[in-house]
Parts: structure tokens; C-alpha cells; sequence
């Protein structure tokens, strides 16, 4: 069996800035990654990469930030006052809240805190940023009609509900 859409694929990973070669994370030491294949549940330029790929098979494949996490926007870089933090004592930097965006939840972090204004940035922490992808295909199986249903795995490694 080869990766291919609706497949269910468990991998060990390891994600490096391609720039700088800083660990950003690893399945080492932590359990594998279970995935639905197809559904835009990895980056792009990963998805594409591992497509044909066996059981037992590894990767090493660089992924630029338009097939990653995306580029920068600078428009979502946002300065509000700390009234609008209403019921959370202790902003700080680097803290990250969960904000309503125009498609959904988005998750920002504050980066700037001036006296009463507050800098939130609602950029992916990894956009701009060149990732090192590379690991080894440990399982692939075919999806059930359920998963294929919700878009995502069930089961082990996946989401229980
Ligand atoms: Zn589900």
C-alpha cells in the first residue's frame, strides 16, 4: 500500500528551520503522527512530498513558506488596548490567546506590551519560516467511511469522540 488520498498514515517526523537548523519538533521520544491523508490535515508542500511513499520508507524534504505555514501579514499585527484583555490579569509577552476572527478562531500571541497598549500578533509562529521536514512511513492503512466522513483520524493517535 501507497500514501495516497483517504489513507490513514502514521509517521515519525522531525521539523527543522531549514535556515538555521533549529529543532522545532520531533516525534523522537514521543508518539508518532497519525494523519488522514487528502484532507489538509499537514502543510501543502509536506502532503505533496510524501504521496507514493511505502511502509518503511523515509523523507527529507524542504518546504518554502507559501507551501508551509504561510508568509507574514503585517496587517495581522494589531495594536488594542488592555481594556479589550478584560478578566485576564498578568499580560505578558509571548502569552497566547484564542481571539474570533473573520474564518474562525485564530490563536494570537501578545508580543508587545507598551504601558496600556497591547501588540497581538495572529501570524502562524511559523510563517516566513522554511521547514526541514524528514522521518520514516511506520503504517498505512485505508480510512473508514467514518473518518473519511469527518476529515480526520479515529482511534489511536487521533480524536477520540
Ligand atoms: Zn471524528
Amino acid at each position: 500500500m501507497t500514501i495516497a488520498e483517504n489513507k490513514v498514515v502514521t509517521l515519525e517526523f522531525t521539523v527543522k528551520n531549514a535556515e538555521t537548523g533549529d529543532l522545532i519538533e520531533s516525534s523522537q521520544g514521543s508518539e508518532p503522527l497519525v494523519y488522514l491523508h487528502g484532507f489538509n490535515n499537514l502543510v501543502p508542500g509536506l502532503e505533496t512530498e510524501l504521496v507514493g511513499k511505502t511502509v518503511g520508507e523515509s523523507y527529507d524534504v524542504t518546504v518554502s513558506p507559501e507551501e508551509g505555514y504561510g508568509v507574514r501579514d503585517e496587517s495581522l499585527v494589531q495594536q488594542v488596548p488592555r481594556e479589550a484583555f478584560q478578566g485576564i490579569e498578568n499580560i505578558d509577552v509571548g502569552m497566547a490567546f484564542t481571539a474570533d476572527g473573520p474564518q474562525g478562531p485564530v490563536v494570537v500571541e501578545v508580543t508587545a506590551i507598551e504601558g496600556d497598549t497591547i501588540t497581538i500578533d495572529a501570524n502562524h509562529p511559523l510563517a516566513s519560516i522554511p521547514l526541514a521536514f524528514s522521518g520514516e512511513i511506520k503504517d498505512i492503512r485505508d480510512a473508514s467511511a467514518e473518518e473519511l466522513e469527518h476529515g480526520h483520524v479515529h482511534g489511536p493517535g487521533g480524536h477520540h469522540h
